[in-house]
């Protein structure tokens, strides 16, 4: 008797078929909610509307002359299925929401106690229709990644515009400010391009940008892949959205810059189910000086490592994108990176630099100037508030640079002035 035909094996496969259908459908269940949630969870997080419709007065085209790439930028190994992803091993594993939990529950992220952190009153230069334009680059430190640039053209651009109290998803309460508002849209002279890095909300914040827009009509914002819906959702669409490596110039009233989105070792979520649905990136910004802007990024994970233990890996994979970055963006004459919220090391490292991790990066992008950024404005990690300056220099020194005048802290609200090398 053929044991394929007997009744035994014949209800025996229409079982098994019968779980593969239920497997297949529950995965294409899966791969469907995986999909459409982020869609369907979004207007929770779109909250406040914004009221008026920017118009931009920029002219936005890619420059006549492009400049060179890296294989990288042809490969584009950062584009996944349906998410981006960091395509390096030097991100490590993500802190998936059962990682974190662990790590919380093993007092991973105790908060530092209170400090005090150097601030002064910002002051701006003249409007841009002064005549003539100034002759050097003036940035300002606004707090967390927000900068104002005004240009030796006199182009003034924002990075990452934190203007607001808040840092947090609409319905939840916002960890307060370690330091005040040092200003406000409405104590800009004027803005004419805004960058931004990623989604994180100490990157992009809804109140921030209503007041830019309400302030400066003419505003243009450039954004990473998959941002410029975000801004569509409030009717702003003075918006371009930019792949790694792609440049555009930016002209407004005869003032230009070129503009670079580059590569950056991080991730993007603001609502439940949207992690890495949108790009993350770092900038250059050329308009008579040359600014790398870092955005949020790691440079090398290290596993974590017993208190007090030096965990820094001179051997680990480093993010290779810094150095095609230097290569074919740079030298710059300023950069301006992140050294804070890397405690715990061993769940952050992968996603943001400490001090050493930023004195790599300030050499692999080919900087001559530093200013340090993402530290002193939220209680976001577990390290000690006043922490990134003192390791900076430590960084500094150990790498055989000054430790001060070369990769510096500056108080929130504080400028500095560069020339054109
Ligand atoms: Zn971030
Ligand atoms: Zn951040």
């Amino acid at each position: 008797m053929n044991p394929l035909a007997s009744p035994q094996t014949r209800r025996a496969v229409r079982a098994w078929s019968c779980r593969s259908q239920q497997r297949a459908l529950a995965a294409a269940a899966r791969a469907w909610l995986w999909r459409t949630l982020p869609a369907l969870t979004r207007p929770l997080f779109a909250w406040p509307p914004i009221a008026p419709g920017a118009t931009s007065a920029a002219a936005v085209y890619e420059p006549a002359v492009r400049s060179s790439t890296p294989v990288s930028a042809v490969l584009r190994e950062h584009h996944g299925r349906d998410r981006f992803r960091n395509p390096w091993p030097s991100v490590g594993p993500s802190l998936t929401p059962g990682v974190l939990f662990k790590s919380v529950i093993k007092g991973e992220w105790a908060r530092p106690g209170p400090a005090v952190v150097p601030t002064e009153p910002p002051a701006f230069l003249a409007p841009a229709t002064a005549d003539p334009p100034p002759d050097k680059l003036r940035a300002t430190w606004l707090g967390q990644a927000c900068f104002y640039l005004e240009m030796p053209s006199g182009l003034r651009v924002l990075t990452d515009p934190q203007l607001s109290e808040r840092c947090a998803p609409p319905l939840l309460p916002s960890p307060p400010r370690v330091t005040p508002l040092p200003c406000t849209a409405a104590d800009l002279p004027g803005v004419d391009v805004v960058v931004i890095s990623h989604s994180h909300y100490d990157h992009l914040d809804v109140n921030s940008i209503a007041a830019l827009v309400e302030r400066f009509p003419g505003v243009h914002f450039l954004v990473p892949l998959g941002l410029e819906r975000w801004f569509a959702q409030f009717g702003v669409t003075s918006v371009t959205e930019l792949d790694w490596w792609d440049e555009r110039e930016v002209s407004v009233g005869g003032r230009t810059g070129l503009f670079s989105c580059l590569p950056a070792q991080h991730e993007t979520k603001r609502g439940l189910f949207d992690n890495n649905t949108t790009l993350w990136s770092s900038w250059s910004i050329d308009s008579g000086v040359r600014v790398y802007f870092s955005g949020d990024t790691g440079y090398s994970y290290v596993p974590p490592a017993p208190p007090g233990v030096d965990d820094h890996d001179m051997s680990a994979p480093v993010c290779p994108a810094f150095a095609e970055i230097g290569e074919h963006r740079g030298p710059f004459d300023l950069a301006l990176i992140g050294i804070g919220a890397y405690q715990p090391r061993g769940r952050l490292s992968g996603v943001h630099c400490d001090p050493l991790d930023a004195v790599r990066l300030f050499r692999d992008v080919r900087a001559r100037r530093g200013l340090a950024m993402h530290w002193g404005t939220w209680t976001l990690s577990a390290e000690p508030t006043l922490e990134p300056p003192r390791k900076l220099q430590d960084a500094l020194v150990q790498f055989g640079m000054p430790p001060t005048g070369v990769f510096d802290v500056v108080p929130v609200g504080a400028s500095r002035e560069y020339a054109p090398v």
